[in-house]
């Protein structure tokens, strides 16, 4: 029998999915990991589950406790469904101009929901700030204990690429795996990779791909943190080095527009069946600068973040692309226009 005795066991050793038209424009091997298919339908369930499963273990959290955390969402929803499975509450602070679809599953979930206004981190009612304030709160007050997940500098995060994505990408390569390219948002991905997948084969081509609007783009090519511009994409994009990339050895970074990105992800939806968020489009956009750069023959590995519905009202919305002077193709405005 292979069975998972709950939904956390199903968490990881998501399947390489062969990119078909950005292996064919580079002759390269371009493979998507399909972290979509995690069952909150995010790369942040890896995450989720590690902080959970670290904070039991240093016995900061007890059945009925509270998990505390301060996220654009899919980290919320990782957190809500491993907390959910374990015995626990999740407490969500989350800004306010986060896609709809996100604050619905989240709600259905359970978790207790606060939105507030997005302002920036240097800003005391940062949502991020606010949600460790809160954390410390209610950990003096909750009998069964309360912990900030702090997916930004808990390095309990990377370490769940370094235990679980990296080795899945080199067992599922017979290791011949010749770059890795991932945009960043709490850095976990990027530097849990890079730190495990480095372990097996210095020689890893680890890339940064940012959207506009980021400062890492700016930090890894100058050394300097600066960012200009602004994206659609969420989950991604950073102003400081976080205590998950400390240390972590990134090799390149390349700055993607997000017209190139959506362009690659209403392409992957139409001709390959993929239906994936736009931090993915970001993601492929860098993965295919990579494979030009290396040129004919090379395999490169990239995350599919997320799964696309979570989008419907933005990415997948053409009143919205138009406000945000982005193309919309043909079929989109046709198929959204259908009504019954
Ligand atoms: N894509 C999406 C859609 C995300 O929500 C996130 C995490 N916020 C990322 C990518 C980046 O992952 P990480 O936090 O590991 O850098």
């Amino acid at each position: 029998m292979n069975i998972n005795n709950d939904v956390v066991e199903a968490i990881g050793n998501t399947p390489l999915i062969r990119l078909k038209r950005a292996s064919e424009e580079t002759g390269c091997n371009i493979l998507g990991k399909a972290e979509f298919m995690n069952p909150g339908q995010s790369v942040k369930d890896r995450a989720a589950l590690f902080i959970i499963r670290d904070a039991i273990k240093r016995k900061k959290l007890w059945p009925g406790g509270a998990v505390v955390e301060g996220t654009a969402g899919n980290t919320g929803i990782g957190l809500a469904l491993v907390a959910n499975a374990l015995g626990f509450r999740t407490v969500i602070v989350i800004p306010n101009t986060q896609s709809q679809e996100k604050k619905d599953m989240l709600r259905l979930c359970g978790a207790q929901l606060i939105e507030v206004p997005a302002v920036p981190y240097s800003n005391p009612n940062n949502y991020v700030k606010l949600s460790g304030r809160l954390a410390e709160q209610l950990a003096k007050t909750d009998s069964n204990g309360a912990i900030w997940a702090n997916q930004f500098d808990n390095v309990a995060n990377r370490e769940a690429h370094i235990e679980t994505t990296a080795p899945e990408i080199w067992r599922q390569t017979n290791g011949k795996v010749d770059g890795f390219v991932a945009s960043a948002g709490s850095g976990g991905t990027l530097a849990g990779v890079s730190i495990g997948l480095k372990k097996m084969n210095p020689n890893i081509r680890i890339v940064l791909a940012d959207p506009m609007g980021s400062a890492l783009y700016n930090y890894y090519k100058h050394g300097v943190l600066k960012s200009e511009g602004s994206s659609i994409t969420e989950g991604i994009g950073q102003g400081r080095i976080t205590a998950n990339l400390e240390g972590a050895t990134i090799d390149d970074a390349y700055q993607i527009s997000d017209e190139e990105a959506v362009r690659i992800v209403f392409g992957l939806l139409e001709h390959e069946g993929l239906c994936l968020g736009g931090s993915s489009g970001i993601n492929i956009a860098g993965a295919i600068r990579l494979a030009k750069e290396l040129g004919p023959g090379h395999t490169i590995v990239t995350m599919l973040c997320d799964y696309g519905t979570r989008y419907q009202s933005k990415l997948f919305n053409p009143e919205f692309m138009r406000s945000k002077n982005l193309p919309v193709p043909e079929w989109l405005e046709q198929r959204s226009a259908i009504s019954v």
